[in-house]
């Protein structure tokens, strides 16, 4: 609302501008657009990408399990939910299964997304995974999905989960952009390996139409009259899919549009930790939902490079500080489900899969921005330390909530019985007590790694992520392939066959724990990579050795963690197993762990050997605190084990 004085100072302030024409008020809006800044690395198509070793093993086993078969696991979540076609929600619907919602009246239809979560999250994963895989039939049944959103598109090009009488026009929590960004993240990897024209225009109408209906500048898509919103903010994600296009196009309207996005989100009174002006308080804790939190983190970014604001780059930093206070031995960041304020522990806090697939994103997306190294080693740790950790070694589940020190997976945290509705804490393929959020991101997530093992910058390619896999891209419009061959991180020398006959700069990271390597060709090291410029000729090999050696580490609580190369190390606890469901699908049950016996281990700074490296098996002498002796105790990535010790006090007399 106007008042006179403010018309009075407006008036004064316009008389006494100069010809330039600019407004002090918004100079210092962190919204402005100043000078949009180039992304350094251009993510491939998951087309270019042959997966191979444990990477190829774990696609396997996922499409043969959740990944896979989801569907019939959950059927009422999924087949008998026609979310974005005939049951589209709308105020007609009076009626509805709501689950966990409350009673009659404490809810609008609008808030039921859930379901289009579930699916299309889910179907992101499987279809990233039959690609990677080239799974015939998993791809045939991929398609038949595809023609059948494509069909649920109306005329004006809206693709989503809401009748006519309730699309963008909400007050109150909603999943109108969360729904979509699901979804569209699903069928850019199918445009990207169909190359199917009609995919690509799909998107762009669907984007369009949501561009129209909240135009940029000029709306509150994140308005609501209640500030606790949960598919409201996940819609910010949006820019994942705005991000894509923009790769594709150039048309810096997209762009431009996640900056308003992040823009409307950071005014609005909602209850979320990545706003701005938040992010921006050093006094605040993260607090929010961590998933949001750590998803939001990318859109923060993707607003920064399509403003070049360098208040936006103040706040990323502060944003990632405020991460690191939440960030465990693993690489997780804690949230169980809300961050509360409460630092990370190893011990006393969970973390979410939904959040670790989420966090690691962000990480990916800052290092295709950035090109810094560092973001690339957070994305090694998460996933070959928190996501392998939080996923069954053996069977077809995963944890929903996980503690890097795991000494019960019976529901509650560490055995806490306090919350008799508390199941997050054990092994499902599905978790449908709790929701169906975290397992369709334990199907996202590798295949996620394995597409940004490899990015392209000006006549560069990057190995920007370790692991066994084939690129097959052109550079020069010459075609270029390499392959890794390693069993990286499990063992740490990598053979590089490059097949191409141009000139390029082959560049390697190099892990931030390398301090001794070996190549085998002429090479330069510039911050944090090795860089190989030449002209390539037929087939070429160089040969990368890194030495690790086991580092006692320190959480942020100064508990002492071990590592080797890539893997944290833990102490597994032997456990007695409990299936507490099966499933009408053979294979598949819900999982309970409890230790045979609990011991807790201390550091007594004694070093640690290692004494099998075929099975990556550590001896470390630690103090018993419960014999009140030190005894040899056995080590192994943590990746392998289900109840653990990863990080240890200091033993103290
Ligand atoms: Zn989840």
């Amino acid at each position: 609302m106007r008042n006179n004085a403010v018309i009075v100072f407006t008036i004064f302030m316009l008389a006494t501008m100069s010809c330039s024409d600019k407004k002090p008020h918004q100079q210092n809006s962190p919204f402005q657009k100043l000078t949009p800044i180039e992304e350094k690395y251009k993510p491939l198509t998951i087309a270019e990408f042959e997966p191979q070793g444990w990477l190829k093993e774990q696609l396997r086993e996922n499409l043969d399990g959740f990944a896979g078969r989801l569907d019939t696991l959950v059927p009422e979540l999924i087949m008998d939910d026609r979310i974005y076609g005939e049951d589209r929600l709308t105020k007609k619907v009076k009626h509805k299964n709501v689950g966990a919602l409350g009673e009659d009246g404490d809810w609008q239809v609008q808030f039921l997304w859930w379901n289009s979560e579930t699916q299309s999250n889910w179907r992101d994963g499987y279809i990233r995974t039959a690609i990677l895989l080239k799974d015939e039939a998993h791809l045939a049944k991929l398609q038949d999905y595809v023609n059948y959103i494509l069909s649920t598109q109306d005329e004006d090009g809206y693709l989503g989960i809401y009748d006519n009488d309730l699309r963008y026009n909400f007050d109150n929590e909603n999943g109108e952009l969360w729904a979509k960004a699901s979804l569209l993240r699903g069928l850019w990897a199918w445009y990207e390996y169909t190359k199917d024209e009609k995919v690509f225009t799909a998107i762009e109408r669907a984007v369009k139409n949501m561009m129209e209906n909240y135009p940029v500048n000029n709306s509150q898509p994140f308005y609501s009259k209640q500030p606790n919103v949960g598919g409201t903010s996940h819609g910010l994600t949006i820019t994942d899919v705005l991000e894509s296009l923009y790769r594709v196009t150039g048309n810096e309207s997209y762009r431009e549009y996640c900056l308003f996005l992040y823009k409307d989100f950071s005014e609005q009174e909602l209850n979320e930790s990545a706003q701005y002006k938040k992010l921006v308080n050093d006094t605040l804790m993260l607090t929010s939902h961590g998933v949001h939190v750590y998803e939001h983190l990318r859109s923060l970014a993707a607003a920064y490079y399509a403003s070049g604001n360098p208040e936006l780059k103040i706040a990323i930093d502060k944003f990632l500080a405020k991460i690191n206070d939440e960030t465990t031995a693993s690489g997780a960041g804690v949230g169980d489900e809300w961050i509360g304020g409460i630092k990370a522990d190893a011990t006393n806090r969970g973390y979410e899969y939904c959040s670790i697939h989420e966090l690691m994103h962000s990480y990916v997306e800052l290092f295709i921005k950035t090109g810094n190294s560092q973001y690339a080693d957070k994305v090694e740790k998460i996933f070959l330390n928190a996501a392998q950790g939080s996923r069954h070694p053996e069977q077809n589940c995963i944890a929903y909530l996980k503690s890097d020190n795991s000494y019960y997976m019976t529901g509650g945290l560490n055995g806490d019985t306090s919350d008799k509705h508390q199941t997050r804490y054990s092994y499902s393929p599905v978790h449908q007590e709790a929701a169906v959020c975290c397992v369709p991101n334990a199907a996202r997530i590798t295949p996620y790694y394995i597409q940004h093992t490899w990015l392209k910058g000006e006549n560069t390619l990057v190995a920007s992520l370790l692991g066994p896999g084939t690129v097959n891209t052109t550079l020069n419009d010459a075609p270029v392939q390499v392959s890794a061959i390693t069993n990286y991180p499990f063992e740490n020398t990598l053979v590089f066959n490059v097949t191409a006959d141009t000139e390029f700069e082959l560049k390697i990271r190099k892990p931030d724990w390398v301090t001794t390597y070996t190549v085998s060709a002429e090479y330069q090291d510039e911050s944090g990579f090795i860089v190989l410029k030449k002209k390539w000729s037929g087939k070429e090999t160089v040969t990368i050795d890194f030495k690790p050696e086991v580092i006692a580490q320190r959480d942020i609580n100064n508990e002492v963690y071990f590592s080797y190369g890539a893997l944290v190390l833990a102490s597994p606890i032997a456990s007695v197993e409990e299936r507490v469901k099966t499933f009408p699908i053979p294979g598949f049950y819900n999982l309970h762990y409890s230790p045979k016996s609990l011991t807790i281990y201390e550091y007594m700074g004694e070093p640690v050997r290692l004494s099998d490296p075929t099975s990556l098996r550590f001896k470390a002498m630690l103090w018993n605190t419960g014999t009140k002796n030190t005894e040899e105790v056995e080590l192994i990535p943590m990746g392998k084990t289900i109840l653990r010790q990863v990080t240890f006090k200091e033993y103290s007399k």
